[in-house]
């Protein structure tokens, strides 16, 4: 069995229902557990801002899957749920990406885990270490928490998923 952390983040429409239908796509997915979600942070855009604000949640799974098959489960609920692919890092209704998978590092060419922006986003790194204070980066050595995105504003607590009543 292997463990996996994936980034969940959505803005647009009901952000908080698209949370919960992602998170339901999961637990019905062949090969995959959900073993937990984080709180759900709300954080203002970064890069592109003119645009809504996001909630983001980070959870940790169990999985059968080889690394290529998440990232085929991830794209196949991004559909789902309507993802439109029009502006890179623009408005989504959901976008699923793997930040570790077990301890390994992985480049391929649609794949890089851990996944290669991670450690600057505080709307990844502060639901992670809910989950994992201790995670450490595989490729550097340090703990996440240590990473100086850790202080950086613009993420605040905004809720948290019931998710024993999905
Ligand atoms: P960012 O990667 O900066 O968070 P994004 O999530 O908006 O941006 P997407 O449009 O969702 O980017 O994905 C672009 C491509 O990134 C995907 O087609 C996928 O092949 C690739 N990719 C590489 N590494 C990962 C990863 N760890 N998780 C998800 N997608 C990844
Ligand atoms: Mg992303
Ligand atoms: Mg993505």
């Amino acid at each position: 069995m292997n463990t996996a952390f994936l980034s969940v983040g959505t803005n647009m429409g009901d952000r908080e229902a698209y949370l919960k239908l992602a998170i339901a796509s999961l637990r019905e997915m062949e090969g995959i557990q959900l073993v937990e979600t984080s709180s759900i942070y709300e954080t203002a855009p970064v890069g592109v801002t003119d645009q809504a604000d996001f909630l983001n949640i980070v959870v940790r799974l169990a999985t059968t899957l080889a690394p290529l098959e998440l990232l085929a489960v991830c794209q196949r609920i991004e559909q789902e749920l309507g993802r439109e692919r029009t502006i890179r890092w623009g408005p989504r209704t959901a976008d699923l990406d793997i930040l570790l998978y077990n301890d390994d590092a992985i480049e391929s060419e649609t794949l890089s885990v851990p996944h290669p922006r991670m450690r600057e986003r505080a709307f990844v790194l502060i639901p992670l270490t809910e989950l994992a204070p201790e995670c450490t980066d595989p490729v550097t050595g340090r703990q996440f928490r240590d990473e100086p995105a850790m202080q950086e504003g613009g993420v605040a607590l905004w809720g948290s998923l019931e998710v024993g009543r999905l």
